[in-house]
């Protein structure tokens, strides 16, 4: 079974192409702006939540365990958690999203993944994740038996993908090619 990473999840969501490019027919892709960004806001996001209390979680008290690398052999899928919390027995996955805007279904399914290795990790279920967003602002994501499916399915079709060697079409949205790193790559986007 071809070991995937959790962000390629995102990035399969996001445009199928973007696995094409990592694992058929590997590119180098540009740094954007944003990737910088998102970094350094990452560091800062870090130190902050250290000092923070869990009232906006929710919760009286817990303890905060950040960048956790996590692998699942049962999925095939590893990936580095931007946090998780232990509140009164369960365990909760953050993930930091640099934007005001609401999460995407790409960034949704990336916390229920997330959810997935931890409940191997640890053995037990997880209900529930947080993502926060700039401004603070806290998004929280049930992680439902048809959002797990749905991370599975999503798994087999980009383990097809690849073993198919065929390049996807491009996304519909042209908006989502924008800012797209491996806009260089795709001859059809203009
Ligand atoms: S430029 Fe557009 S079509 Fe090409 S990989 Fe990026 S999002 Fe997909």
């Amino acid at each position: 079974m071809l070991r995937l990473r959790v962000t390629d999840i995102k990035q399969y969501l996001y445009c199928p192409r973007i696995i094409y490019f990592t694992y058929v027919c590997p590119v180098q892709k540009k740094v954007t702006r944003k990737m910088q960004y998102g970094t350094e806001a990452h560091l800062e996001l870090d130190q902050l939540e250290k000092r923070r209390t869990f009232r906006r979680y929710n919760f009286k008290d817990g303890q905060r365990k950040f960048h956790t690398a996590l692998y699942s052999p049962r999925l095939g899928l590893q990936g580095k958690l931007d946090m998780h919390i232990i509140a009164g027995g369960d365990i909760f996955p953050v993930e930091f999203k640099h934007s005001s805007q609401k999460p995407s279904l790409n960034h949704k399914y990336q916390l229920v993944s997330y959810a997935m290795l931890l409940e191997d990790e640890y053995n037990k279920p997880v209900r529930y994740g947080f993502i926060y967003i700039d401004q603070g602002q806290i998004i929280t994501v049930d992680v439902t038996p048809n959002a797990r499916l749905f991370v599975k399915e999503t798994l087999n079709k980009i383990r097809l993908l690849v073993l198919r060697e065929l390049m996807p079409n491009r996304v519909r949205e042209k908006g989502k090619c924008i800012d797209c790193e491996y806009r260089n790559f795709c001859g059809d986007v203009r």
